[in-house]
């Protein structure tokens, strides 16, 4: 879709917004950038030269309707990587249950890491013994932190994955794509490139 210049300036506010989209906001993403942004641009969180499919993010329809989290379909046991340096500040790997029921939704195993700019990354679902990292690590971006899984409240292996700001509000943000920095955008593939 060709984008006029006059809808990128109408939505250069969006970072201010709340995790509601407008349908401006949402165009804007569709072309995947945004006029002078200095955002930090994130790797993909899973391994170099490997592609997943997202299938749901912004303004999906699904569960994540208005949450800003990515959902990567991945096969149980793919390698999970740090998106960006940072401490680890929350660990769990123990759990093997997971499902859509109510009860599951504290057995997702998941790693949540802290960034230098307050913000957290947090990666979730992951396979039983599948986390690699411990509170109070340091991780580089790209090292490997674990494996993705099927645990916790989900529907079918996948790795979810969301960025708060230092405020605790859910972000998009930018990552390195085989086509340049890109807010990504649910039923495409991506492959994770480190610039
Ligand atoms: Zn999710």
């Amino acid at each position: 879709m060709k984008l006029l210049p006059l809808v990128f300036i109408a939505s250069v506010g969006f970072f201010e917004t709340s995790a509601q989209l407008s349908n401006r906001a949402v165009m804007d993403l569709k072309s995947g950038r945004r006029p002078d942004d200095t955002s930090y641009v994130y790797w993909l969180p899973y391994a170099e030269d490997t592609k997943f499919l997202l299938i749901q993010a912004a303004n999906s329809k699904m569960s994540h309707r208005n949450e800003l989290s990515l959902d990567f379909k991945m096969r149980t046991g793919s390698k999970i990587c740090a998106a960006r340096d940072g401490i680890v500040i929350e660990a769990k790997g123990d759990s093997d249950q997971g499902g859509l029921k109510e009860e599951y939704l504290n057995d997702g195993n998941h790693i949540i890491i802290r960034h230098t700019d307050g913000s957290i990354a947090k990666y979730w679902h992951l396979q039983k013994d599948g986390v690699l990292v411990q509170v109070g690590d340091t991780v580089t971006q790209g090292q490997h932190i674990g494996y993705s899984g099927n645990t916790g409240y989900t529907a079918f292996p996948h790795l979810h994955f969301q960025i708060n700001d230092a405020k605790g509000k859910q972000i998009l943000t930018r990552f390195f794509t085989r086509r340049g920095i890109k807010y990504l955008r649910p039923g495409n593939w991506y492959k994770c490139v480190h610039d």
